[in-house]
């Protein structure tokens, strides 16, 4: 099984499991990406330079993590663009679009702490969860995430 995180997720790795105090959860994440069942797309690569250089850096330099776009995604993102005008407006939902569309492409799950919103939710409020349904993409939560992996601390 296949997972492409979020944003969030590796921000969160970085705010809330840093390395010098949760090393296995970092060495269990890279120990996942070598064997194929993590990454991140490309756009998610540009906005991990929120959660600082020294995460950007990790990230960059973690061989087969990083996925490029290709046209067969950048189709869907503008498939979605469509759908969800509001939504992918401004930069705050930016990568938010190729994360599914990657998803979509590989066949991944989704792993972010984004909150599903109730079906009446307003256009620009959306979130990945909801969008990532109408894909046929499944999301979790970062501790799904880690429950389905059975990693332990
Ligand atoms: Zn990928």
């Amino acid at each position: 099984m296949k997972f492409t995180l979020d944003t969030n997720i590796l921000v969160g790795l970085v705010r809330l499991y840093p390395r010098d105090i949760f090393p296995a959860m970092w060495s269990n994440i890279e120990s996942a990406v070598a064997a194929g069942e993590a990454c991140i797309c490309e756009a998610i690569l540009r906005e991990v330079k929120r959660g600082g250089d020294e995460l950007y850096t990790w990230a960059k330099s973690l061989e087969g993590f990083v996925c490029g776009v290709t046209e067969e995604e950048l189709a869907v993102v503008a498939e979605i663009a469509a759908a969800h005008p509001e939504w992918v407006q401004g930069q705050l939902n930016e990568a938010d679009p190729f994360v599914i569309a990657h998803a979509k492409a590989e066949k991944s799950t989704i792993v972010t702490e984004e909150n599903r919103k109730g079906s009446n939710a307003l256009g620009k409020n959306q979130k990945i969860p909801n969008v990532a349904d109408e894909h046929g993409v499944a999301a979790i939560k970062f501790f799904d995430y880690v429950r389905e992996q059975g990693w332990q601390f």
